[in-house]
């Protein structure tokens, strides 16, 4: 097995020269105190926020733990007060979603500069999967300067590597004809809409795809599992645009990703006291920027659920290995006192069919449990409809002790839903009251 292509990177990158943990970490600890001070310098959050900080303060990357942290909600608040260039250096703004927040909406600012260390990792990132020989489809937004398909046909057109960025998934006949004219071996999307694709064009999908990355969203091991079935490696990958899109990606031993730690230093802290948690522990992500100019964050706190993994990888590299992300942290319901229903749960309970393209979950006003399934056709929902709501409700009893009514309802006619269909993140949706 080949050690992850992040270890040279990383190695050649921060100039550490040497392949050990101790140089890795002495390298992260000077950037971090360098970062500290730009943002201090530039950023009027960071200025107040650590106006008592002095620089002798941060002796070790451990000292970093006493630093408050920084917030989703704080950035919506006030997005400017975190921009650390003048506006003319600032290349790239992402307007991030911010359902129930208040202010400005969040906004990510990046430099040329930034979206280049992005470039440089989906470089190295990618190389874990493919080489020149590969035809990648990427199915992410890329029409725009700076997008993340932008940024992943820069990043492959340096390696010489075929690629076409198509954009999400909207019409599956039109993806399929691209495969087919392209000669795509590889595709890069997101993992329900992946599914959905698998799902709808199962043949061509089986003959052609031998390798796929998956991004952005909690990924359901019943969709590795069944592309695995289908002879395609299945790859992850963990990142965020507050990370600069790129954040971790598997290595061969397909076991959790490394992460990019010449640009980024990750915790993981118990998502209620925000003490660090053991390795092994799962708990919230939490990152710090190296590198970034425009937008330096300060122990982000990510709202994603991981754990650092105990044991070296196969690959072995000394580099860090973070277990697969489980989904974020608040993408849950509370069922009644301690007991939550996860999306994850749901997903693996629901996609198990494969006649299911994709489902939206809800509660309703009655404390039902709402499935709507999506499926091909008609047909295919009523050959399905009673053995499925049976299963899923045979399932959840078995977590929950009691049964939940669950009512199954058809959606769609073979084409991508809503949910599938963009780039906001899953959820349950509640409608209770409360
Ligand atoms: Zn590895």
């Amino acid at each position: 097995m080949r050690t992850t292509p992040l270890e040279s990177w990383i190695v050649d990158r921060t100039g550490i020269l040497e392949r050990s943990r101790e140089k890795l970490e002495a390298y992260q600890l000077v950037r971090i105190r360098e970062m500290i001070n730009h943002a201090k310098k530039n950023s009027i959050y960071y200025k107040e926020k650590l106006k008592d900080l002095h620089e002798d303060d941060i002796k070790t990357l451990k000292d970093l733990q006493r630093l408050p942290f920084t917030f989703p909600r704080d950035i919506s608040c006030n997005p400017f007060d975190f921009l650390c260039v003048p506006q003319h250096e600032v290349k790239r703004i992402v307007t991030l979603n911010t359902s129930g927040t208040t202010g400005d909406g969040k906004r990510i600012f990046f430099t040329e500069e930034d979206l280049n260390l992005t470039v440089d990792f989906f470089k190295f990132g990618m190389s874990c999967l493919t080489d020149n020989k590969d035809r990648v489809l990427v199915l992410l937004p890329g029409s725009s300067y700076g997008s993340i398909g932008d940024l992943l046909q820069k990043a492959l057109s340096m390696s010489k590597t075929e690629c076409v960025v198509h954009g999400v998934l909207t019409d599956t006949e039109e993806v399929a004809k691209c495969i087919e004219e392209k000669d795509i071996n590889c595709i890069v999307g997101i993992p329900l809409q992946i599914l959905y694709l698998s799902r709808a064009k199962r043949e061509l999908f089986k003959r052609r795809i031998k390798k796929v990355l998956l991004s952005t969203d909690y990924v359901p091991s019943i969709l590795v599992q069944e592309l695995a079935r289908y002879g395609c490696s299945v790859f992850t990958h963990y990142g965020m645009t507050e990370m600069g899109y790129g954040g971790g990606v598997e290595c061969e031993a397909l076991n959790g990703y490394h992460m990019r730690e010449g640009d980024l230093y990750f915790e993981i802290v118990h998502p209620d006291t925000g003490k660090a948690v053991e390795n092994g522990q799962y708990g919230e992500v939490v990152f710090t920027t190296l590198n970034r100019q425009a937008m330096p964050l300060i122990r982000y706190r990510t709202g994603d659920i991981a754990s650092f993994s105990s044991k070296a990888c196969s690959c072995g590299t000394f580099l860090n290995t973070m277990n697969k992300v489980l989904g974020r942290l608040n993408n849950r319901v509370v069922l009644q006192e301690n007991q939550f229903l996860y999306l994850r749960e749901l997903d693996e309970i629901v996609l198990s069919f494969e006649e299911v393209m994709d489902y939206k979950a809800s509660m309703d006003t009655n404390e039902n449990l709402v499935l709507e399934l999506a499926v091909q056709d008609k047909e295919v929902f009523r050959r399905i409809e009673g053995k499925a709501a049976r299963r899923i409700k045979e399932a959840l009893q078995y977590k929950l002790g009691y049964e939940p009514e669950i009512k199954v309802l058809f959606n769609g006619e073979g084409k991508p839903t809503q949910i599938t269909n963009s780039m906001i993140k899953r959820k349950i949706y509640d409608h209770r009251k409360g």
